[in-house]
């Protein structure tokens, strides 16, 4: 637990506040939730309450729809279960936060990685004369701890993260607030009715929820428990296969720290051992990759943009950008999977229907948007704007190494061809060699 602790603001705690504070911005979650139990536990050994604070505000990029429902539905959640252990969860948009957070005794923080995202954390906590701690809870092994430095390759950064592995799934013990704070006298949105509070928010209300994922932690654990009985035994066979119905599903609720992907691996390891195969290729996504990607937001600061990509990457588009392209979408036909090819918009329409698309397709969709647009620059920037407006696992760091992944990073070069340069190519070749595509083009016609 030290290692995933760092202390942004020093003092003494035991001298002011009534209260101490959680503010809660990446784990939306009330178990396995490292940076909670910490304040739980500094919350008793101050002998003050402990209130968890949400600060609803209209986060950019797309506060829209889509993902505002699907994150308040996990909020009517949460309060219940933070109410069931005597926390008071509060969650609001015109109260005053900077107060409360200068009336704490102790401000404990957990910890997103996109640059925006830290922003607002060290400005919501720049008043605060409390000490102030970030507990770092959304990843296997801390960024700092797997590595010094941003990492170029999957294969760079593995070892660092396997050898560190197994010291960093310790159990999460879930302990007893000894001071509940239920009845601290805070204003907060205390209703059950998710749509009457979204009708008050200014929110883009054009992109509408999605039926096929519900927000919560309940939610999420409902799907792991299907996950690791029915599918994990032939995740490392048919991950990549668009129709089959093996992986997780997890991504929106991981996204928004539903769900920590400590518990998702303990899980799998209550039926199978570490070195199984599907494990070990569980472990490649939801750890190595996954954490390349926090990696890169905290070590690249061109991360999320064309900029960011290797020289070579880079360079080589750049090169190719006049190459002439057989077909070139605007962005709207493409929001509207209005182009010729079919998997593509089946890929498009899964995104449009239900907030996230395949692990394989997504990486053929955002190949296509190299050749579709009128240089890799706007390629780039489309694929960003459409995986962050329609996806409910968008603007993750996890979304930029997809992107990025595509326009060359964390690959090698190939042999030099038209458009592409020396990035890797896609084709419907490689799509029609699994078996069960033509079953997830009929589920998205
Ligand atoms: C162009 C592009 C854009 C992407 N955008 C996103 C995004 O916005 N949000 C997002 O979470 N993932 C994104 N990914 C990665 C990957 O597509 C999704 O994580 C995966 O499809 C989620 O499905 P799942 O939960 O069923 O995955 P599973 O296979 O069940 O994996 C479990 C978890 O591991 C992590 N994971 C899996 N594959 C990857 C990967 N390749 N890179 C990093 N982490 C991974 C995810 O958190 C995932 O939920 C993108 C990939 C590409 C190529």
């Amino acid at each position: 637990m030290q290692e995933r602790v760092h202390v942004l603001k020093h003092g003494d705690a035991r001298t002011r506040g009534e209260f101490a504070s959680y503010l809660m911005y990446a784990s939306h979650r009330s178990v396995h939730n490292y940076a909670l139990e910490y304040a739980v536990h500094a919350a008793n050994e101050l002998r003050r309450p402990l209130l968890v604070l949400f600060p609803l505000i209209e986060r950019k990029p797309h506060p829209n729809l889509r993902r505002f429902r699907f994150m308040l539905e996990g909020m009517v959640k949460l309060r219940r279960s933070l109410a069931a252990r005597g926390i008071r969860l509060v969650v609001g948009r015109n109260f005053d936060f900077a107060r409360l957070i200068g009336e704490s005794c102790l401000v404990v923080l957990d910890s997103p990685y996109l640059p925006h995202q830290r922003r607002f954390l060290r400005e919501a906590v720049e008043g605060a004369e409390a000490p102030v701690v970030m507990v770092e809870g959304d990843v296997v092994v801390p960024v700092g701890v797997a590595s010094a430095k941003a990492e170029p390759y999957a294969r760079t950064i593995r070892p660092k993260i396997l050898n560190n592995l197994q010291r960093f799934l310790e159990e999460v013990p879930q302990l007893e607030l000894k001071a509940p704070s239920l009845d601290v006298d805070v204003p907060s949105w205390d209703e059950d009715s998710v749509e009457d509070y979204l009708n008050e928010l200014d929110i883009d209300v054009t992109v509408p929820p999605v039926d096929y994922y519900v927000g919560g932690e309940d939610e999420a654990l409902r799907r792991l428990e299907v996950f690791v009985r029915e599918r994990l035994r032939f995740y490392a066979e048919r991950r990549s296969d668009p129709g089959a119905d093996a992986t997780s599903e997890l991504s929106p609720y991981l996204r928004w720290g539903m769900i920590s992907p400590v518990q998702v691996l303990k899980e799998a390891l209550k039926r199978f051992e570490l070195d199984d195969e599907n494990v070990r290729r569980l472990i490649d996504e939801l750890v190595v990759w996954r954490e390349l990607a926090r990696n890169a937001a905290v070590y690249n600061p061109d991360f999320g943009r064309f900029g960011g990509l290797p020289d070579w990457a880079r360079r080589t588009l750049e090169e190719h950008a006049s190459d002439r392209r057989e077909h070139v979408y605007s962005l709207e036909e493409l929001e509207r999977a209005q182009t010729h090819d079919r998997y593509w918009n089946a890929a498009q329409r899964e995104l449009l229907r239900t907030g996230k698309i395949h692990n394989y397709m997504r990486m053929y969709w955002c190949k296509r948007l190299i050749e579709w647009t009128e240089d890799p620059r706007t390629g780039f920037e489309y694929a960003v704007y459409l995986n962050d407006r329609y996806g409910l696992d968008g603007v993750d760091p996890n979304s930029y190494l997809g992107i990025s992944w595509c326009f060359g990073a964390f690959d090698r070069p190939f042999t030099e061809s038209r458009v592409f340069g020396k990035v890797r190519r896609m084709t419907e070749e490689s799509l029609r060699r699994h078996p069960m595509i033509e079953r997830y083009l009929r589920r998205y016609s």
